[in-house]
C-alpha cells in the first residue's frame, strides 16, 4: 500500500486534498487489504482511485451588464461498480480538480454503506452564486448543463446538489437538460416536490447526521436530550441538522458563514431557524444579521489569520460540522476536547485535518466520518431515483424511516468493522465496510 500511495502521490503531487482522502482511507483498510490477497492480485486500490471518466470543461456565460464570463466545469465519474454514477455537484470559487476529486473518492464509499445501488462521482465549477442575480445563474446553469448533458443520464450519472447548489440550481440545470435532450426523467436528484422530487430530500443530510450521533451516542446509553451543541455553516446541512437537534431536545448554540459566525447561548430554537432559513434561502444574506435581531446573540468576523476556529472554543458537549472541508484543525479539535465535546458528527465532506481525527481518536470522542454520518442526503437521493423510475411518491413518513432505518444500518457496519475493546473507530468501521462493497463488486465484474 504504501508504494501505492507513494505512486498516487508523484502522479498528482498538487492535488492535497485528494491526496489527504486517499491517505486516510488507505490507511484505515491496509491491513484487511493485505490479508486479503485477491483484491492486490485484481489491482482494485490502483484503479480504485483513477476516476474512471474526467471531463473538465469551458463555461461561458453572459453577466448582467453583457460582459462574458468564462469558469470551468467538471465532472468526476469515479466508480460505477455499484450502480449509476451519483454525487453532488459543488458551485464555490474554491472548486478545482483536486476538490472534485477528494469529494468522488469520499462519494463512491459513502453511497456503498447506504445499500442502494448508486456509484460515486461528484461535479461542479468555479462559479460564486453569491452576489449573483437569479438571471445569472440561470444563464450560467443552462450554459454548465449544455455541455454537462452529453455525459450523464438516468442510468449513467445523476448529479445533485452541494454547496452553492440548491433547489434554485437544480430547477435551472433540470430545465435546461429537458430541454436539450427531450426527456423528462430522473437524471436530479434535489428537485421540487411539484416535478419529482422525493419529500425529506431537503431535510436528509441533516437529519441524518443527527440520527447517526443518536446512535453513537446510544452505545454509552447517552441521547441528544439536553446536550449542548455547536453546528457550523447555515446552509442546507446545518439548517436541517438545527431542526433536527431541537426535535430531539438538543440546543444549538451557533451557526457560521464564511465571514463569522453567531453565538447564541439562549439556543436557536424553531422561530429563530425559520428566520436563519428565510435570510440565507431567500434573502441570500449573511449570517451576522442574525445578531443584529436577536439580541441573545453575538456575531464573531473570522480572523484569517487566526490559527484556529473561535466556534470550536465554545463549550459544548456536540458538534456538527456542516460547512466544508478542514475547517477543525488539531488545536480546534484539543478545544473541543477541553471544553467536554465528547461527539462529532460530520455533516461536512472532510471537514477534519488527519491531525484533528487523531485527537479525537486519541481521546475517544465517538467521531464519524462524513462518508457515514451525512450519507443520509444521497440515501434520499437513491430513494428520489427510485420514486422517479416508478414514477409514484412515498409519503414523508416513509421516506424518514427508510432514512433512520439507513442510518441505523451504517452505524451497524461501522461498529463491525471499526469496534476494538469496546471502542469503535467510525472512520476505520466505514473505510473498510465501504471498500469491501466496492472492492468486492469490481473484482465480480473483471479488468475494468
Ligand atoms: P450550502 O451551500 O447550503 O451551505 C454551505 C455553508 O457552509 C454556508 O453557510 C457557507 O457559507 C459555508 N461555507 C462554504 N464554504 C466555506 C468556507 N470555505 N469557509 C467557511 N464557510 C464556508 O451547502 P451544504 O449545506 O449543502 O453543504 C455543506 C457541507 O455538507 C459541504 O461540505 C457538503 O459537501 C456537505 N454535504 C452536503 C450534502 C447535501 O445534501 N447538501 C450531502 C452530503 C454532504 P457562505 O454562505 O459564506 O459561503
Amino acid at each position: 500500500m504504501d508504494l501505492l500511495v507513494q505512486k498516487i502521490i508523484s502522479r498528482d503531487p498538487n492535488q492535497k486534498e485528494f491526496l489527504q482522502a486517499v491517505k486516510e482511507v488507505v490507511q484505515d483498510v491496509s491491513e484487511f487489504y493485505n490479508n486479503n490477497p485477491q483484491y492486490d492480485k485484481a489491482g482494485i486500490f490502483q484503479r480504485m482511485v483513477e476516476p474512471e471518466r474526467v471531463i473538465i470543461f469551458r463555461v461561458p456565460w453572459e453577466d448582467d451588464e453583457g460582459n462574458v464570463q468564462v469558469n470551468r466545469g467538471f465532472r468526476v465519474q469515479f466508480n460505477s461498480s455499484l450502480g449509476p454514477i451519483k454525487g453532488g455537484l459543488r458551485f464555490h470559487p474554491s472548486v478545482n480538480l483536486s476538490i472534485i476529486k477528494f469529494l468522488g473518492f469520499e462519494q463512491i464509499f459513502k453511497n456503498a454503506l447506504t445499500g442502494l445501488l448508486m456509484g460515486g462521482g461528484k461535479g461542479g465549477a468555479d462559479f460564486d452564486p453569491k452576489g449573483k442575480s437569479d438571471n445569472e445563474v440561470m444563464r450560467f446553469c443552462q450554459s454548465f448543463m449544455l455541455e454537462l448533458s452529453r455525459h450523464i443520464g438516468s442510468d449513467t450519472d445523476v448529479p445533485a446538489g452541494d454547496i452553492g447548489v440548491g433547489a434554485r440550481e437544480i430547477g435551472f440545470l433540470f430545465g435546461q437538460y429537458k430541454r436539450v435532450r427531450n426527456e423528462f426523467t430522473g437524471v436530479l436528484t434535489g428537485k421540487k416536490l411539484n416535478w419529482g422530487g422525493s419529500l425529506i430530500r431537503p431535510e436528509a443530510t441533516g437529519y441524518g447526521a443527527t440520527y447517526f450521533a443518536q446512535e453513537m451516542l446510544n452505545t454509552r446509553g447517552q441521547n441528544l436530550d439536553g446536550k449542548i451543541c455547536l453546528v457550523s455553516g447555515s446552509g442546507n446541512v446545518a439548517q436541517y441538522t438545527v431542526e433536527k437537534i431541537n426535535t430531539l431536545g438538543g440546543k444549538v448554540v451557533c451557526l457560521s458563514d464564511s465571514n463569522g459566525f453567531i453565538y447564541d447561548p439562549a439556543g436557536i430554537d424553531s422561530e429563530k431557524l425559520a428566520y436563519v432559513m428565510e435570510l440565507k434561502n431567500i434573502r441570500r444574506g449573511r449570517i451576522k444579521e442574525y445578531a443584529e435581531k436577536y439580541n441573545s446573540a453575538k456575531y464573531t468576523e473570522y480572523d484569517l489569520g487566526d490559527d484556529h476556529n473561535p466556534l470550536w472554543n465554545i463549550k459544548a458537549d456536540c458538534a456538527f460540522p456542516s460547512a466544508t472541508q478542514n475547517e477543525i484543525n488539531a488545536k480546534d479539535a484539543q478545544n473541543m476536547v477541553n471544553n467536554g465535546v465528547v461527539l462529532v458528527s460530520e455533516g461536512a465532506n472532510m471537514p477534519c485535518t488527519p491531525e484533528a481525527i487523531q485527537v479525537f481518536l486519541d481521546n475517544k470522542v465517538l467521531h464519524a466520518p462524513g462518508k457515514a454520518a451525512n450519507a443520509g442526503g444521497v440515501a434520499v437521493s437513491g430513494l428520489e431515483m427510485a420514486q422517479n423510475s416508478m414514477r409514484m411518491s412515498w409519503t414523508r413518513k416513509e421516506v424518514d424511516e427508510r432514512l433512520q432505518i439507513i442510518m441505523s444500518d451504517i452505524h451497524k457496519q461501522c461498529l463491525t468493522y471499526g469496534s476494538d475493546g469496546g471502542f469503535c473507530n467510525y472512520f476505520k468501521g466505514a473505510n473498510i465496510a465501504g471498500f469491501k462493497k466496492v472492492a468486492d463488486s469490481m473484482l465480480d465484474q473483471g479488468l475494468v
